[in-house]
């Protein structure tokens, strides 16, 4: 396994894959990984050629938000990553990627702006911009997006659609701690006692899916189980919680197409999401 930090030796080491005819499977990543996005390697592993990008990318952070304090470490990643059969990973410092003079974005109007795009309104340009670059880059037949981030997924189907790139995006279901936690960098942010507290997103979540694998079809009801299970801990504070339209996340009032049930909550300073999507009969 290589790692690389330049935009340069990535394209070579491709080129040169490429023309031996082998297929390359991508995973974006901020780093600090964890099993969840050792599910997405896995996967990528139908490919002949794995490349894990690792780039906190500041232009996805806004500037109240975790930017300086997110989780690094490249080491213990790097092992990861080997044990895990990566070929290739890009880990670019914030100017080989945004050079001086750097002014292009890609923005997207309607899906993101609900949900997440709501309570960060820069965040999916930076994701579309870096994601769009690291296409770019990395030139893969396939790349593979966690549907723990459900919105952001959509968005990247969307973007990759709308500006016909030539790649498969992979959705790869949400990996859970064994309590139902979903995983997360940011989980390592979280005291013993709001990591307690922490369960009632997925434990909301448990129940709202089987409200709706039962037949409830009604917004409404189903919302206020689930704020009900969330407003029980004193530790959790709602920042949203929604059912929109799966492919164009825009909210409904019945269950009658395919919908994404998703939320953020806070546990004291830290923001966790969490969801899960329902197709009706
Ligand atoms: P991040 O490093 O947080 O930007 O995540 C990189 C990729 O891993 C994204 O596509 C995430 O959706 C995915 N991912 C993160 N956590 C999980 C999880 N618990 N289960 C599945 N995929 C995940």
């Amino acid at each position: 396994m290589k790692v690389v930090k330049t935009i340069n030796e990535v394209k070579n080491i491709v080129n040169d894959w490429k023309k031996q005819g082998l297929s390359i499977g991508f995973i974006p990543t901020m780093g600090y990984l964890h099993e969840g996005h050792g599910s997405l390697i896995i996967k990528a592993r139908e490919n002949s050629k794995v490349v894990v990008s690792i780039f906190v990318n500041p232009m996805q952070f806004g500037p109240a938000e975790d930017l300086d304090k997110y989780p690094r470490d490249l080491e213990k990643d790097s092992k990861y990553c080997e044990e895990l059969g990566v070929d290739l990973i890009f880990n670019p410092e914030p100017e080989e990627m945004y050079p001086e003079g750097f002014c292009t974005s890609v923005n997207m109007s309607v899906l993101s702006e609900e949900l997440c795009g709501l309570s960060r309104p820069v965040h999916f340009t930076g994701v579309c911009t870096v994601v769009n670059k690291l296409l770019n880059i990395v030139n893969p037949d396939k790349a593979y997006f966690g549907e723990k981030d459900a919105q952001q997924l959509a968005i990247i189907r969307r973007m990759v659609k709308d500006l016909n790139m030539d790649v498969e995006i992979v959705g790869c279901p949400i990996i859970r701690e064994e309590d139902g936690l979903a995983k997360s960098s940011r989980n390592t942010y979280l005291n013993s006692e709001e990591r307690r507290a922490a369960l009632v997103l997925s434990k909301s979540i448990f129940a709202g899916k089987k409200m709706v694998e039962e037949g409830c079809r009604e917004v409404d009801v189903l919302l206020k189980k689930m704020k009900d299970i969330i407003e029980r801990e004193p530790l959790a504070r709602i920042d949203y919680l929604k059912v929109v339209d799966a492919m164009t996340m825009q909210q409904v009032n019945t269950i009658d197409r395919p919908v994404l049930v998703a939320m953020a909550v806070y546990l004291g300073n830290v923001r966790l999401i969490d969801n899960f999507s329902f197709i009706p009969e």
